[in-house]
């Protein structure tokens, strides 16, 4: 990567050949009513390639295809050291082509290339290595019966599984969702969203290069309301696994209870709060905050975009916070210095700065960034930071889902812990103390999927990642995950 500058990875992206078809049944095809959508590079507005918009025929299609591949047990029944091995093929096939899908991902997306080649690739082709890996060390139980039965309890996989995402980690959260599901055996059936569906289209080739049977990986790129809705309602699908906003997640609730009663796991939005009491080690604190909401141009769902900070310390921590959040550089993704790149599209940028002219106006204060003019035409948004800032406010309570931080004050821990849960979400929360017995109270208080205490965002494959309240439930990540997409079989055999 240190080789590697802004010239190397433009003359990259003037070769690249970007994907555009729908993956089904083993081969790549343009929807069956030939509709496309077209992706857009954020960061320079230029279109990027025209991309099958997935009807629902082909959702039909994908489901049948899916169910075949399940029924023939060619994936399904394979011994887990088999699939295991054909996904860690898919593991070293991704990093070989580590360069060609970070690019895919920046160009996608306006995310800084150095964080999609550092961060978001070896994380997606991480988290494949850790479900194969894991697969065949699961073992099932034996309940304990009298000496006249023998019942066990063994994992199915469940069958058909479709996955809906995002498009601010597409690979790593495609990853997180299919990782667990193939492992385990089921057939998949993957939508990412309309702004960035390069990366898992190309996932679908190098999955078939792998060896992933015909059927079990399919890709429909497509429109929410159209190929979503399909997937949502589908009568052939066992489950949904989901990541996107509340109001979408809401959605997929009401497709199955209309469909066919299909299991829903939802991840959800956030807004998580970051509490800085007077004790914690405040150089650290302002400094890592800054990543807490920075980091991806803060369309980061466990983003720590309220900054609750303890009164007495509240100036020294802005100004340590202002220095650092200073030094980092926006600007072009593809040049590997860049911090913060683009947002994910002008209206998401629009409706970002909407959310700013919105705190002006409610009275807090901004203290960094710049002030919405409305004739802003681009979707690059500087980090900002908004001072006085009432719990109230709509800063406060909605996700911006942008760099956006709110400060709000407290005198001590009963009100931090009261505002931090003040929330429809719950998502993550983060804790900055010296002291141990706060570390712990307040973490054992906070109602967030995950406590990160003296740093931000605290993730690994190893532990799971999910919401409490609105934020959404199930697990994404550690073993937990797979039983989003087992089913618990019960055998009695009488002696
Ligand atoms: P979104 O809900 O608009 O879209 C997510 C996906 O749902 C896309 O693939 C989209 O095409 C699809 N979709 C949209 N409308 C649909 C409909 N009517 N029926 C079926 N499918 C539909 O969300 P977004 O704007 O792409 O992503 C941002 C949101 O995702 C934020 O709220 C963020 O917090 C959340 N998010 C959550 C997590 C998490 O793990 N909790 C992670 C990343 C993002």
């Amino acid at each position: 990567m240190a080789a590697h500058d802004l010239s190397y990875w433009r003359d990259l992206s003037s070769r690249l050949t970007l994907p555009n078809e729908a993956f089904i049944a083993g081969q790549s095809a343009p929807a069956s009513d030939g509709q496309t959508l077209t992706t857009w590079n954020p960061a320079t507005g230029e279109a990027l390639a025209e991309v099958a918009a997935c009807s629902t025929e082909d959702v039909d299609r994908a489901a049948s295809a899916a169910r075949a591949s399940f029924e023939d047990g060619s994936w399904s029944r394979a011994a887990p050291a088999e699939r295991k091995a054909v996904l860690q093929r898919l593991v070293s096939l991704m990093m070989e082509h580590q360069e060609e899908l970070a690019l895919l991902e920046t160009l996608d997306t306006g995310k800084p290339i150095r964080d999609a080649f550092e961060l978001d690739i070896p994380g997606a082709a991480g988290c494949f290595g850790w479900y194969a890996e894991a697969i065949d060390k699961l073992y099932g139980e034996v309940a304990p019966t009298d000496g006249d039965n023998l019942a066990t309890i063994t994992r199915e996989p469940l069958g058909v599984v479709a996955a809906v995402i995002p498009w601010n980690f597409p690979l790593d959260i495609t990853a997180w969702k299919l990782a667990p599901a193939l492992a385990a055996g089921n057939s998949v059936i993957l939508k990412p969203a309309e702004q960035s569906p390069l990366t898992a289209l190309r996932l679908a080739q190098l999955a078939k290069e792998a060896g992933i049977p015909d059927g079990v990986f399919n890709v429909l790129p497509g429109h929410g309301h159209v190929t979503g809705q399909a997937l949502g309602l589908h009568d052939d699908v066992d489950c949904l696994t989901f990541t996107g906003s509340t109001a979408t997640g809401k959605r997929f609730l009401e497709y199955s209870a209309r469909s066919n009663m299909k299991q829903v796991w939802l991840e959800c939005g956030g807004k998580s709060p970051n509490l800085v009491f007077a004790d914690s080690d405040l150089e650290a604190a302002a400094k890592t905050s800054v990543q807490g909401i920075y980091f991806n141009q803060g369309e980061v769902c466990s983003a720590n975009s309220r900054i609750l900070v303890q009164r007495d310390i509240k100036d020294a921590f802005i100004e340590r916070f202002v220095a650092a959040a200073s030094q980092l550089k926006v600007g072009d993704p593809l040049d590997p210095t860049t911090d913060v790149g683009s947002l994910i599209d002008t209206d998401h940028a629009s409706k970002v700065r909407g959310y700013m002219s919105l705190g002006i106006e409610e009275g807090a204060q901004l203290v960094m960034g710049a002030a919405p003019s409305g004739e802003e035409k681009d979707a690059f948004v500087s980090p900002a930071l908004f001072n006085g800032v009432t719990p109230q406010m709509t800063i406060a309570r909605e996700e911006i889902f942008g760099p956006v931080a709110a400060l709000i004050e407290f005198a001590d821990e009963d009100e931090a812990v009261a505002i931090a849960n003040d929330s429809i979400y719950g998502l993550a929360a983060s804790v900055w103390t010296e002291n141990l017995s706060r570390a712990h109270r307040v973490s054992r208080r906070l109602q967030a999927g995950t406590v990160s205490v003296n740093t931000v965002d605290a993730i690994d494959f190893t532990t799971p990642f999910g919401g409490y309240k609105q934020s959404g439930f199930g697990r994404d990540l550690s073993l937990h995950a797979l039983d989003k997409f087992t089913q618990l079989k019960t055998t009695w055999i009488r002696l």
